[in-house]
């Protein structure tokens, strides 16, 4: 992306904050974590990654391209991870504070977001980290490994999902709602749209459906 994630965000925001006292300039960067398999990206991740920093005055939001999402692999194919980042890469082109994240690509193996947690903490102790989720991934989060391990280190940041009222079962963390436009798109749609030749002009940005189109991604589609 070409975000340079400066800054404090981009007005004063509907934002309900974390309730730490002090002017922000005292206070490390904010930094999302939006985790996926991206597989690929579109304009619900898109909207969710953008409302989520405007509304929580994230300086970044990472979208952290999983390398080996342990949840889909053996379900189906998984595009290969360097292609679903570079896609990712061209969407958030222009959208600022939006960034693609190697992180995961890089670690390797399986994708836990238990690990990049703890890597982003490491590499940023004095930040505020918002671990960004769509509602239907928090009512899940239970069965992630090493869950319990992040509720010191982040602030859950739920976004709505398909008009459904997110519902989160994890007690004692931080929570924050996102609510955002409903867009009912998932990739799993985009992947059958594509094999069938059907168009996802709008529903993937313009730059990622070229980047898409030239690594011949999706084949089947167009
Ligand atoms: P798939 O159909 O393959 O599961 P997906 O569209 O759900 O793809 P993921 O990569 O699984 O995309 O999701 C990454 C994150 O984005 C999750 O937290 C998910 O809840 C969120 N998300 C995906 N689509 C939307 C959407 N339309 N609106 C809001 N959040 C979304
Ligand atoms: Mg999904």
């Amino acid at each position: 992306g070409t975000g340079t994630g400066t800054g404090t965000g981009t007005g004063t925001g509907t934002g309900t904050g974390t309730g730490t006292a002090g002017p922000e300039a005292d206070r490390g960067p904010r930094i999302g974590v939006f985790g996926g398999t991206f597989d690929p990206v579109h304009i619900g991740h898109l909207v969710a990654a953008a409302e989520a920093r405007y509304q929580l005055r994230l300086d970044r939001v990472l979208m952290v391209v999983a390398n080996e999402p342990w949840q889909k692999v053996g379900e189906r194919v998984v595009t290969p991870a360097d292609d679903r980042f570079v896609v990712v890469d061209a969407a958030v082109e222009g959208l600022a504070g939006l960034e693609a994240s190697r992180l995961e690509i890089d670690r390797g193996g399986p994708s836990y977001t238990a690990d990049t947690v703890a890597e982003l903490r490491a590499t940023y102790p004095g930040a505020e980290l918002f671990l960004v989720v769509g509602a239907d991934v928090a009512a899940s989060m239970g069965s992630w490994r090493r869950v319990e391990s992040m509720i010191d280190d982040v602030v859950l940041a739920v976004v709505d999902r398909g008009g459904v009222a997110p519902r989160v079962d994890l007690p004692r963390w931080r929570v924050e709602h996102v609510p955002i436009p409903s867009l009912e798109v998932s990739s799993s749609d985009l992947r059958r749209r594509l094999a069938e030749g059907r168009p996802v002009d709008l529903l993937v940005p313009a730059a990622a459906l070229r980047r898409m189109e030239r690594l011949g991604l999706y084949a089947g589609g167009r």
